[in-house]
């Protein structure tokens, strides 16, 4: 065992010493004494280990702790348990040891810990599930999942030191769970660290592109900000008002995404402006009679834009948000966004619910009921296990701080409800076949319809009838997460049975024609059907949406399609995954596949994901499907950044080639005012002058406008820009841009 050298028992007890000034919440002296019993515990307990970076172990949970107590705010228990967070995990120390040690709750924070743990390391489970299971311990105590996020911030931090591979699955993880994560509870400094540093290490060059940019563009912005705010400050001060100001910097991730989803330059973006204006209230006025002070100081000296006023003071946002946001006409003729908010806004805005409790501490027993209710919501959720992890975290934000209705069921038994909840949401908070079969509700001994608002005090009774069944309407007017769940699960329900009944129509099918359901027979089908796996096929087969009258004819070609092509995919070990087996593991992440445009029907071919629908020069990923088609997404596109995080065995890198050639199907949507001749000129632009096919014309007009969409064969982003650019120029043409998302 290497132990530590006597530098290194320095370095750690400096980095200790610099931790414990920095809890400023631990006041008495059991907050410290606590404290340093729990380095003590951790120090002795890693020593002599060392990360993959080669410093002493005790570093990280020290990282840890300081990120706890300086960028979340927690108290002293909190900072024991990020101290020790790793030590059931990784040393000989029990849970029995903690408890014998520290006491029943630490313990069981610790035990939250481990088992987080335990459960990201189990390499195929499904992230989803593991995201209930985190959000079940968070239901036991708030603190494990603080904890866990400033552990993943910090192993974030320090990425570098890890093998790319693990750097790619580890910084996929976080953009798809961490960071919507870190959103939902508020923690928006956190959260914008995780999503930079994840771009940082998942799309390096893009990354450094911007990074750069940026810093070559700061002088010029704070010119620019100092221009503006000067005036601002002059008169803020004049008042008397304590405040600081500050030109708000995007982040990298920020700029990236939207350049990416709204297809715009980085100057576009960034020349955007916006300051923050922070200040300490008077006491004994209303923050928010202060912010509509300063808001009307600040419009005495430059013109506001009155549709972009934003008043989250008056109503605060669902998870909290609390701010008064407008946008001015600044000195440089550029308008600039201007964010007010007091100190205890900032703070919430910055470290999340944390700190919205810190505020409440004042009356302790509120603050219980609120935990209590808040635990009692989510404990509901996860007893409802739904598929789709984003979603459920929607509707998990969505509960948040909402306040509650009482209402009385038909035998005056009391049932609490989320405000705003429905008579359906009451169907189903009853019994989940009570929902199921509701067809409408008296609400007062009246005849409501299911998509009626309660209120409080209102006695409700259910009307049902057994012919009933869930529509996908009925999810309009559900607001529980539980009614959505069970609504939802009803309709997967007949979703099976038309997969089930798919799959026994196709295989009948193949068995008349003497043809065995293979792998190599899919690969054939699935493209030829436009779809990406074979549930899809399946669901469509049953739906009746697609016949099998041409199947023969499919299975007899060799290569098909209409418009997806499907061209040679040229690995970069040089040989084609084998059958059957676990192929993607083989797949080397450093070396990109080329999209080449070459068309060779005996390479694995590669299908262009309906979700996004990527063109030559989109940032690209491949998935590679159970039936061993790569699917190219778009790099930014959710459903790709869900199966990084979920599949990451399965993704590879895929670059295009040359792609003159061949062309690829994009769709634009087009708004103008409508004249006469103006859809002549608009096709004789794109066909006869731009040289481009179209393949699809959809307009309407009403009322002077026109709007529809045109999809067209293009080779890459520069052709589809241009084109853009030249539609642009059309007399009465006033928008167009490209859709990510089309069906046929
Ligand atoms: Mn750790």
């Amino acid at each position: 065992m290497s132990l530590q050298t006597p530098e290194e028992i320095q370095l750690i007890q400096s980095y200790f010493e610099d931790l414990l000034r920095s809890c400023t919440r631990c006041n008495s002296q059991d907050d410290v004494e606590l404290i340093k019993k729990a380095f003590n515990l951790a120090n002795e307990a890693h020593k002599g280990v060392r990360r993959k970076s080669g410093e002493p172990y005790i570093l990280h949970p020290i990282a840890v702790a300081k990120i706890v107590t300086s960028e979340i705010g927690l108290g002293a228990k909190a900072v024991a348990c990020a101290l020790m967070h790793d030590v059931v995990e990784d040393t000989d120390y029990t849970i029995d040891d903690i408890e014998r040690i520290f006491g029943k709750k630490i313990a069981s924070i610790i035990d939250g810990l481990t088992k987080i743990t335990d459960v990201f390391d189990a390499n195929s489970t499904i992230q989803a599930e593991n995201f209930r299971k985190i959000l079940l311990t968070l239901a036991d105590d708030i603190r494990v999942i603080l904890i866990k996020l400033a552990d993943r911030l910090h192993n974030m931090r320090t990425l570098e030191s890890l093998p790319s591979t693990k750097q790619m699955k580890i910084a996929s993880e976080t953009i798809y769970l961490y960071a919507p994560l870190a959103h939902r509870l508020g923690l928006y400094a956190i959260k914008t660290e995780l999503e930079d540093l994840s771009l940082k290490y998942r799309y390096p060059q893009v990354y450094e592109e911007i990074r750069s940019k940026i810093a070559d563009n700061e002088k010029r912005r704070v010119q620019l900000i100092n221009h503006f705010s000067l005036p601002i400050i002059q008169k803020l001060e004049e008042n008397n008002i304590d405040f600081e100001i500050s030109g708000r910097p995007k982040s990298v991730y920020s700029i990236w995404k939207k350049m990416q989803t709204k297809n715009v330059s980085f100057e576009e973006i960034y020349d955007l402006l916006a300051v923050r204006i922070v200040f300490n209230p008077y006491p004994h006025i209303p923050e928010k009679t202060q912010c509509w002070h300063i808001y009307s100081l600040i419009t005495d000296i430059y013109k506001p834009k009155p549709d972009r006023l934003r008043d989250w003071v008056s109503t605060p946002k669902a998870n909290g948000y609390e701010a008064l946001h407008c946008t001015v006409m600044g000195p440089d003729g550029k308008w600039v966004e201007v964010q007010i908010r007091s100190r205890r806004m900032d703070d919430i805005a910055e470290r999340g619910f944390a700190a919205h409790w810190r505020y409440k501490e004042m009356d302790a027993t509120s603050q219980e009921n609120e935990l209590d209710k808040w635990i009692r919501r989510v404990r509901e959720m996860l007893e409802n296990p739904q598929e789709n992890a984003l979603e459920f975290l929607d509707e998990f934000k969505l509960n948040l701080f909402t306040s509650e209705i009482i209402v009385f069921t038909p035998k005056g038994e009391t049932r609490s409800l989320p405000k705003g909840a429905t008579a359906l949401d009451f169907a189903y908070e009853i019994h989940t076949e009570i929902g199921n079969k509701a067809i409408g509700a008296k609400v007062n001994h009246k005849l409501v319809p299911l998509s009626y608002k309660l209120n409080t005090g209102d006695q409700v009774e259910i009307i049902t009838a057994a012919s009933q069944k869930p529509t996908w309407e009925l999810l309009n007017f559900a607001t529980t997460a539980k009614a959505k769940a069970a609504i939802k699960n009803a309709l997967k329900g007949e979703a099976k049975n038309r997969i089930e009944k798919g799959q026994r129509m196709l295989e009948e099918k193949l068995l008349e024609m003497g043809i065995q359901p293979s792998s190599r027979v899919f690969k054939k089908i699935l493209p030829a059907y436009e779809v990406t796996s074979k549930d899809e096929l399946y669901a469509k087969i049953g739906a009746g949406l697609v016949s099998l009258e041409n199947l023969k004819r499919i299975l007899k070609k060799n290569t098909q399609s209409k418009w997806i092509k499907y061209w040679k995919l040229q690995l970069g070990f040089g040989s084609k995954p084998e059958e059957e087996t676990d192929a993607p593991a083989k797949f080397d992440m450093r070396k990109p596949f080329l999209l080449s445009n070459v068309a060779d029907a005996d390479n694995p071919p590669y299908l262009v994901a309906k979700c996004c629908n990527p063109i030559p020069g989109d940032d690209v990923i491949g998935y590679v499907s159970p039936d061993e088609i790569v699917i190219v997404h778009k790099a930014i596109c959710a459903e790709a950044v869900r199966l990084m995080a979920q599949h990451g065995d399965r993704i590879v890198a895929a670059k295009w080639t040359s792609q003159k050639a061949l062309s690829f199907l994009a769709r634009i949507e087009v708004i103008g005012t409508d004249r006469m001749g103006i859809i002549s000129e608009l096709t004789k632009v794109i066909s006869e002058e731009l040289m481009v096919n179209i393949r699809k014309f959809h307009i309407e007009s009403h009322d002077g406008i026109f709007e529809g969409f045109i999809d067209l064969y293009v080779h890459d982003v520069t052709h589809l820009n241009n084109l853009i650019m030249n539609i642009m120029r059309v007399k009465g043409i006033e928008n167009v841009k490209r859709m990510d998302k089309f069906d046929d």
